[in-house]
């Protein structure tokens, strides 16, 4: 039997559940007249992909307030010197050199490196001394380059006595002769890295190359050929400045009338060892002409030329705009001569752009090339300012078209077109 205030107990929480079953029907009855659903937004920390990232991978960020107040300091990079320097003889051997020093605030004196290289690029070997020198003959050696120090640095006199082998650890062959890289660690006589050269001549036979390669005979530089048309004129003569700064030989293509205007600048042309060959006597159109005038303006060029020179031009000439026919041919055969064409034209008497004949030189400049240039103009003064010393850079030797000619073609034929090389992708 229950007691009745169990059945009260059992009423009151009936009553008190009532209440609130009808309070909760009230809030969702409510909540259920919105239907904007609400958005579920990804917690970064539940190791949820979002947006490709998995944040759980995030490395844990200081607040930027503690780098500010302990800053980092400034690590020493230290200093490095560094100087190289490459030579390639005989077609075969190259050379390296490296040299200079690194210093860290950590150490008192400068790290002093140096290293060289002999590479047989025939066969992919790095040469080590005894395939050089016979060692043999080290004394020999050792004797040579002690006079090259003292001929280099006499304050190194009290210090040769201690030459070893050591010393030859840094050296390349070189055209001349064998060059040894001396670096402070070895030469103490504060002098920092020097280069000594003992010559092929003296080493004799104790250089082991030398019979094997030629070493004298140095290897044969690509040839390009710049040809100057319609001067004399005065860029010419700053076309010859460069030319004389920098070395290299070119063809100035004259025209006869102009030369009476300006006839030292064909003087020096010629003195300097460049070309000088007609462009005919008036820049006429050779094609319109009959037999005779044609050979007016060939041989009333190359007169001129010579009179002022004193030097017979080479029986070659180049025509106006490049123009000719087979009447233009046949006159010029008879008279011995052959015309000279060009494979690169950077159209500087159009663009004068000197960017752009830079470029077109630059892109096309190939062992054979002859490039159609024009001196009359001071953008093409200026891009030769570029263009010659880095040709000769880029390894060239700048030619006279009958260099090239007679190099890549042989003795000229007259009548022949000569054009020169260009690259296939042009
Ligand atoms: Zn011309």
């Amino acid at each position: 039997m229950r007691s009745k205030a169990f059945w009260l107990i059992v009423l009151a929480v009936a009553i008190l559940a009532g209440i609130i079953s009808c309070m909760s029907s009230n809030t969702s009855g409510h909540s259920g007249t919105n239907t904007t659903p609400v958005p579920i937004l990804p917690d970064i920390y539940d190791n949820e992909d979002v947006d490709g990232y998995l944040y759980q991978d995030m490395p844990y960020l200081e607040p930027w307030d503690e780098y500010e107040t302990t800053p980092e300091p400034t690590p020493d990079p230290g200093l490095l010197d560094m100087q190289s320097d490459t030579v390639f003889v005989a077609g075969r051997y190259a050379g390296f050199f490296t040299w200079g020093h690194f210093h860290h605030s950590a150490v008192d004196e400068p790290v002093v490196f140096a290293e060289s290289t002999v590479l047989d690029t025939y066969t992919d070997v790095d040469l080590d001394i005894s395939d050089i020198i016979d060692m043999e003959q080290l004394e020999l050696v050792f004797a040579l380059l002690a006079e090259a120090i003292l001929a280099y640095a006499p304050e190194s006199a009290p210090f040769l006595f201690r030459i070893n082998e050591n010393w030859l650890t840094n050296m390349v062959i070189d055209h001349e002769g064998l060059r040894v890289l001396l670096t402070p660690d070895i030469a103490p006589w504060d002098l920092g890295f020097f280069s000594v050269l003992i010559s092929y001549e003296d080493l004799g036979e104790a250089f082991l190359l030398e019979v094997e390669l030629g070493l004298r005979e140095p290897p044969r530089l690509p040839m390009v050929a710049l040809t100057f048309d319609d001067g004399p004129h005065f860029y010419t003569d700053i076309i010859l400045d460069i030319l004389e700064e920098h070395g290299g030989r070119a063809t100035f293509c004259v025209l006869g009338y102009r030369i009476h205007y300006r006839p030292n600048t064909v003087i020096r042309a010629v003195n300097l060892g460049h070309e000088v060959v007609g462009h005919s006597w008036d820049h006429s159109d050779l094609t319109r002409l009959n037999a005779n005038a044609i050979s007016n303006q060939i041989t009333r060029t190359s007169a001129a030329i010579e009179e002022v020179t004193g030097v017979r031009p080479p029986p070659i000439f180049r025509a106006p705009f490049g123009l000719t026919n087979t009447r233009v041919i046949n006159v010029s055969r008879d008279l011995g001569y052959s015309l000279l064409h060009w494979s690169v034209d950077p159209q500087d008497w159009a663009n004068r752009d000197v960017d752009h004949i830079y470029n077109h030189i630059m892109d096309r400049a190939m062992d054979g090339a002859i490039i159609l240039l024009h001196d009359i103009h001071t953008t093409t003064a200026e891009a030769m300012k570029l263009v010659i010393p880095r040709l000769i850079e880029e390894g060239f030797q700048l030619v006279t078209a009958s260099e090239l000619i007679a190099y890549f073609y042989g003795e000229t034929e007259p009548g022949e077109i000569y054009m020169g090389h260009r690259p296939p992708w042009f």
